[in-house]
């Protein structure tokens, strides 16, 4: 077992790396302040191929794999959060359903433009009423001749409002199956459609840079053409979006606690308290040691499940336990990250401030961290 990257993982690394100290890092606390959505940013991310990533060459992808993904997504969090939850939901809720499942003309018409970061695709499947009880969607799809009637609305869903945003994929209630339960099925809507209205931005606690809005259908028609794969094959679909997407979080949150080290070591070195740097004091280099320590065993779990998957080996249990411990240590780094840095911490205009704020959303975006236990418990056959 080698956990070690290989060359062309390094570059990846260290390119998007640069790319966030250099391009995303003196921007993005304007956005962030003023809640808005960092396109100069996107575009750029887009010319270095990152909505490509994971995708074969085929429809414009970079032939990567999810785990070159992942590298990426821990590296932008580590400066900022905001971008790389744009990318993650992007890649891995955006454009991976229509690359698994979509027909050869769907893939045809909208992966080249996702895949280039030129447009963005959206997930709707969480609603108003029902987040984890995702079988819980009353959104309907009725098939009316060679059309099929949208009707409900979809709650937080990322880049579904921009000027670039191209789609959102929706799951609906389209029958019952022969035992009574709900047939689901998952229907594109480009966007612009008539009855596909989407709401105002909302005021976040973090992730400000980012696009997050309600959704609703209102007697909303799209040609039949647009069931994405399988009628009735709708909660197979996002079971597997989201066993892959925890992966992604898992990433970002590593990131995000990697960044909350960079920053508490920069500061504990520089802030002179009782003659001396506070990093001199025993008690600020446990906290960061523990840190650090959190990072580390947070990024191996990732590393695992990601490995897992590519081996095309089970990996529910392992993504379900990356998301648990990297978004729990996200959130313990940035409290810790904030305290070292005192008043400061408190401030926007520091990094850690952001972090604190963005850290919260990973313990329940992408299945909560209840959720998370759930999925292990049920897997060790409780
Ligand atoms: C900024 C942001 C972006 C998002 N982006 C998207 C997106 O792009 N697409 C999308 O579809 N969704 C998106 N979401 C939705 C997100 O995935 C849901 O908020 C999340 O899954 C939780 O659902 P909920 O909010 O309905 O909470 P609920 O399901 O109502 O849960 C409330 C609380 O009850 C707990 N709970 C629920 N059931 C149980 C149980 N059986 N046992 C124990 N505890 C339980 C939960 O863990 C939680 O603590 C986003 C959310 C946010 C805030």
């Amino acid at each position: 077992m080698d956990f070690r990257l290989d060359e062309e993982q390094q570059a990846l690394r260290e390119s998007v790396r640069d790319f966030a100290r250099e391009v995303v890092a003196p921007v993005i606390g304007e956005h962030y302040e003023n809640h808005t959505f960092p396109y100069e940013v996107v575009r750029q991310m887009g010319k270095m191929g990152l909505f490509g990533l994971p995708f074969p060459e085929e429809h414009g992808g970079m032939g990567g794999d999810y785990f070159a993904l992942c590298l990426a997504l821990e590296e932008l969090a580590r400066v900022d959060s905001s971008v790389a939850i744009t990318l993650e939901a992007a890649v891995s809720l955006g454009a991976m359903p229509i690359h698994r499942f979509g027909t050869a003309e769907q893939k045809e018409r909208w992966l080249p433009k996702l895949l280039s970061g030129e447009a963005l695709a959206g997930f709707g499947l969480t609603e108003p009423g029902t987040g984890s009880d995702a079988g819980g969607t009353q959104t309907r799809a009725v098939l009316d001749g060679d059309e099929w009637v949208i009707n409900g609305s979809k709650a937080f869903i990322t880049n579904s409002g921009t000027d670039i945003t191209a789609l959102v994929t929706v799951t609906a209630v389209t029958g019952t199956k022969p035992d009574g339960s709900k047939e689901l099925s998952t229907i594109i809507v480009p966007s612009g459609t008539p009855g596909f209205t989407v709401a105002p931005g909302y005021s976040k606690v973090g992730w400000n840079a980012s696009d997050t809005h309600e959704l609703t259908f209102d007697d909303c028609r799209v040609p039949a053409g647009n069931l994405l794969g399988e009628r009735g094959r709708g909660f197979a679909q996002f079971l597997r979006i989201l066993d892959e997407g925890r992966i992604a979080i898992a990433a970002l949150a590593v990131g995000l606690a990697q960044g909350c080290v960079d920053e508490s070591i920069a500061y504990a070195k520089e802030r002179q308290a009782f003659g001396q740097p506070i990093g001199n004091y025993q008690a600020i280099q446990f906290k960061i040691a523990d840190m650090e320590l959190k990072a580390h065993t947070a990024r191996l779990a990732y590393y695992d499940a990601a490995a897992r998957m590519l081996a095309g080996e089970p990996f529910k249990r392992q993504a379900a336990i990356a998301k648990l411990h990297a978004s729990t240590v996200a959130v313990d780094n940035a409290r810790e990250a904030t305290q070292i840095h005192g008043g400061y911490g408190f401030m926007n205009e520091y990094p850690v401030a952001r972090f604190w704020r963005d850290s919260k959303i990973l313990e329940i975006g992408e299945g909560t961290s209840e959720v998370q236990r759930m999925i292990i418990a049920r897997d060790l056959g409780m």
